[in-house]
């Protein structure tokens, strides 16, 4: 609701500073007073008696059901992140790939037709190109920094459009502003993967975005402890596009790793902010390294859309993608030399990680899909944890001089 006069929301959270609603957001102690918050580990509820359990499955009274419809740890999270991004609803799923295959799934028919930034996450380029034909859903892809592809793709006909920036690995960034403007004149939703620029970082709700999806694996967590994801929308997207289908397919988010994401949430920013200042330094020190033909990261002025990535993003993200010279065996030669840096797929995490996409994320796209954006095999993609970036920046030194 908000204030007639200063047009400000009378929700006194909604109000609150960024790192508050991180801490507090959401709380809802038990008449046990305990400070952090209560976890429920439980699947069923009890009802007092028949007429509230016919109460609740008629939608008339509010309380809880079923831990597969939802849970109080759950929803505590959900009312955490939903404050965080400003979005008017959330929905706690089990991984990010559950959010993104919800987020898709939940509202495409036979016969639709969506568009897709061509440098996607691997299973998310397996769900767009593999899974979702199948049922008959058919796609285009596009360079996501180029306006002219999109405009030329989205056409009367397009359902949804679907997008992330930066991108994985090789943290392209597309113009979010102007590729929801052509789709939302062609009628179509945007649903936007914004694992890589994290809450923290960009608000893709600001640039006019309908639906964004997050892995709460990845920074969110941030520790390497779960799985878990989430997706954030309108009341009305999530009342009567998410709840119909996420109900009755079943990735419902563990009461225990929803738990483990909210106390993830508390130091969220600390950490992202963080993360963000080391990765800079260790880009500019592999920026100036003799082993290395390129270095790619959204806040370094060689970065091709310098100044998107500056108008979009606080700060420019926690992973820093290279190029080492001398092809895959350089590029393998530099892990195995690694002291500190973990070999590892995951991201995000206070632990740097490394990892050669070719090989691993990006293998199963195949090598035409690989050189189209751009992912060569002397690419390897760096996820800067909490080190100090003194220790790092020796450790990738030391690895990368013969
Ligand atoms: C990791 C990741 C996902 C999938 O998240 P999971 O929690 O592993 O299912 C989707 N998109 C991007 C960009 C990712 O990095």
């Amino acid at each position: 609701m908000l204030d007639k006069s200063t047009g400000k929301s009378l929700n006194a959270e909604e109000n609150w500073g960024e790192a508050t609603r991180l801490v507090r957001g959401g709380l809802e102690r038990s008449q046990h007073g305990e400070t952090s918050e209560a976890l429920y580990l439980n699947s069923g509820f009890v009802y007092p008696d028949a007429e509230t359990a016919e109460a609740r499955f008629a939608g008339e009274d509010d309380g809880y059901v079923y831990a597969r419809y939802g849970n109080p740890t759950v929803s505590v999270f959900e009312e955490r992140l939903r404050l965080l991004e400003g979005a008017e609803a959330c929905y706690g799923v089990s991984s990010g790939m559950a959010a993104v295959w919800g987020a898709l799934a939940c509202q495409l028919v036979a016969g639709d037709h969506i568009v897709a930034s061509r440098a996607l996450f691997g299973s998310c380029y397996q769900i767009v190109t593999k899974i979702l034909p199948r049922f008959g859903i058919t796609f285009e892809l596009v360079d996501g920094h180029d306006l002219d592809q999109w405009r030329a793709a989205i056409t009367a006909e397009t359902k949804l459009v679907f997008l992330e920036t930066p991108s994985n690995p090789t943290l392209e960034v597309i113009d979010l502003k102007s590729v929801v403007q052509l789709a939302h004149d062609a009628g179509a939703t945007v649903v936007v993967d914004n694992i890589f620029a994290t809450p923290v970082l960009q608000k893709p709700l600001q640039f006019g975005a309908d639906v964004i999806v997050y892995s709460g694996t990845k920074h969110i967590d941030g520790q390497g402890r779960t799985l878990g994801g989430a997706i954030l929308s309108t009341v009305e997207f999530k009342e009567e596009q998410l709840k119909p289908f996420l109900r009755h397919t079943g990735p419902s988010l563990s009461p225990f790793n929803a738990w483990v994401l909210l106390k993830g949430l508390e130091t969220l920013k600390l950490r992202v902010l963080e993360q963000c200042r080391s990765a800079l330094k260790v880009a500019e020190f592999l920026e100036g390294h003799r082993a290395v033909r390129r270095v790619i990261y959204p806040f370094l002025e060689s970065h091709s859309q310098y100044d998107l990535c500056r108008d979009q993003m606080l700060a420019g993200g926690t992973m820093v993608t290279f190029e080492v010279r001398g092809g895959k065996t350089a590029a393998f030669d530099a892990l195995r030399k690694l002291g500190i840096v973990d070999i590892s797929n995951n991201l995000g995490d206070s632990k740097s990680l490394i990892t050669h996409p070719a090989s691993t994320t990006h293998r199963n796209i195949g090598e035409e899909a690989r050189l189209a954006v751009g992912i060569t095999d002397e690419m390897l993609r760096l996820s800067v944890g909490l080190e100090d970036v003194e220790d790092l920046i020796a450790d990738l030194d030391r690895a990368m001089t013969a």
